[in-house]
């Protein structure tokens, strides 16, 4: 799995969809950006989940609020005091780490121990093979899964009591060593603010301390009322945006997982206090249904409620998927209850309330949020997406099975050689369709060639131009996934291309 995820990396370089930023001075760590085919496919992410959560629903809108805000924001929300991560260093490598990111790292060790004792007697004892009754009975088994419970308590209670010395002691406890140097030397724990400072201003005295936004959604709560005026909005109703946030995170490793300048997609609903449950349900059950569409194997899913809830919270869950690096949290549906706008009018001085027609009463709305990590999801589709197949004449091809929808480029021209006018007629055909959908004109090379080309670079179809075109007005269209080719003319092309690439 580390092989397929370095695989990925490295393809997702060589083919234009994301670069180190700032390569030629040898990048700036967990910083990306996105190539001639990443900002597409990116864009393209970005408006499936605009046109499902925004078009598709009467009752939401969207915004485009800004990066910078007034610093008060960052107090009422609770991110200049709370947005800590508990960090530790070692003493012999200079390293530093999330304390409980270390100590979830030693349970994950532990699972994974299990995980392979249990493959090793699944094999062994093949059909008579009782997993439930394993796990009951194996003493290794037993034994480390008391030990995984013990330091999820531990773990618990003291991310709970923000106790930083705790954190300290379960991570010598535990024996954890550090992963470069493998020694036991460790500092105090210190907790770090997340948010990225600057200033506004240009006089030293006069200058304001403001933060980078670490998350979209205050940009929403403090136009609340705004939007509800102008936009006449009746509860329950969704404000919906997209946009960069910052973090400045430690732990920054696993590409374009975690980053420290990414891509939010978030959407705060908001609802009469009382009915957070079924919306919390709803909002689950949507949510994962648009994961679903895209067809990228439903097993690849799945809900991880939370145990440990934020103060705000009445309920939270998070959709995991299944990354090269195993399942981890890709979108997060929180239960906020009234925390937010209650805080911001306490801070404001202003009142965020509504005005509801049929109770005939004013309230503190509760809001229902569903948060998406943009880049984050870029990676769920793009690492699902690339696959070497062993072909049937013993050779290989690495495609990239992109859903036809987020594909950066949705054809591929070719004509079969490069006289004859067959290009003409190929580049007729790129002028038509370009109106439509993004294609593309490739002349260089055997076709076979050409084919595999588009084949990794993700492209659903290709459209072969060769010298019977001349005569029938029909071209070759080849399927990217079945590789099948079929003869159809040059007029239906539209039509077939919009059957697969529209929602
Ligand atoms: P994590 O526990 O992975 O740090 P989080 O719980 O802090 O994430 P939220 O604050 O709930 O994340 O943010 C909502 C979504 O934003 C996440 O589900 C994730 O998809 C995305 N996200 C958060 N931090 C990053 C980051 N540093 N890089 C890329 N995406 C991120």
């Amino acid at each position: 799995n580390e092989d397929q995820f370095k695989k990925v990396i490295s393809h997702a370089k060589e083919y234009g969809y994301v670069f180190q930023s700032s390569e030629i001075y040898d990048g700036l760590s967990a910083v990306y950006d996105y190539a001639q085919n990443g900002a597409e496919l990116k864009k393209n992410i970005r408006d499936y989940w605009w046109k499902a959560m925004v078009q598709m629903h009467d009752n939401i809108v969207g915004i485009d609020a800004a990066i910078l805000m007034h610093p008060t924001t960052w107090k009422a929300s609770g991110h200049v005091d709370a947005f800590n991560d508990p960090l530790i260093d070692n003493k012999d490598s200079k390293k530093r780490y999330r304390a409980d990111v270390l100590v979830e790292e030693f349970r994950e060790k532990i699972q994974q121990k299990i995980d392979k004792d249990i493959t090793k007697a699944a094999k062994r004892f093949g059909d008579a093979f009782d997993e439930k009754e394993f796990r009951a009975t194996n003493g290794n088994v037993l034994r480390r899964q008391k030990q995984i419970d013990e330091i999820s308590t531990k773990l618990a209670k003291v991310q709970e009591e923000n106790d930083l010395e705790g954190f300290r002691q379960l991570i010598l406890d535990l024996g954890i060593v550090c992963p470069v140097s493998g020694s036991k030397n460790w500092t105090e724990v210190k907790q770090f603010n997340l948010m990225f400072g600057t200033k506004l201003g240009a006089s030293a005295e006069s200058a304001m301390d403001l933060y980078l936004r670490p998350e979209t959604a205050q940009g929403i709560f403090v136009n609340f009322l705004n939007v509800q005026k102008t936009g006449r909005m009746k509860i329950p109703f969704g404000i919906a945006q997209t946009g960069k946030a910052f973090r400045n995170e430690i732990v920054a490793r696993q590409f374009i997982f975690r980053m420290r300048e990414f891509e939010q997609m978030e959407m705060q609903f908001f609802i009469k206090p009382g009915t957070q449950k079924e919306w919390f349900e709803y909002w689950k059950e949507t949510r994962l249904k648009w994961h679903k569409s895209l067809g990228l194997g439903e097993e690849n899913y799945r809900f991880h409620d939370h145990d440990k809830l934020a103060h705000y919270a009445d309920a939270a869950t998070d959709i995991e998927f299944n990354f090269p690096f195993g399942f981890k949290e890709l979108e997060g549906i929180h239960s906020r209850t009234d925390f937010d706008l209650k805080q911001h009018e306490e801070y404001s001085g202003k009142k965020l309330q509504y005005f509801d027609h049929e109770d005939n009463a004013n309230y503190t709305p509760y809001v229902l949020e569903t948060s998406i990590g943009l880049d984050r999801m870029f990676l769920a589709v793009f690492s699902n997406a690339l696959v070497e197949e062993e072909l049937e004449n013993n050779t290989t091809r690495t495609v990239l099975k992109l859903p036809a929808v987020l594909a950066p480029t949705k054809a591929a021209i070719l004509p079969l050689v490069k006289k004859d006018g067959l290009p003409d007629v190929a580049k007729k055909i790129v002028e038509d369709l370009k109106w439509d959908f993004n294609v593309t004109y490739d002349e260089k090379d055997a076709v076979g060639r050409r084919y595999r080309r588009q084949d990794a670079n993700g492209t659903p179809f290709c459209i072969t131009v060769d010298h019977d075109t001349l005569e029938d007005n029909s071209v070759t269209i080849r399927h990217r996934d079945t590789m099948e080719q079929k003869r159809v003319k040059i007029e239906d092309l539209k039509a077939i291309i919009k059957a697969e690439v529209d929602v």
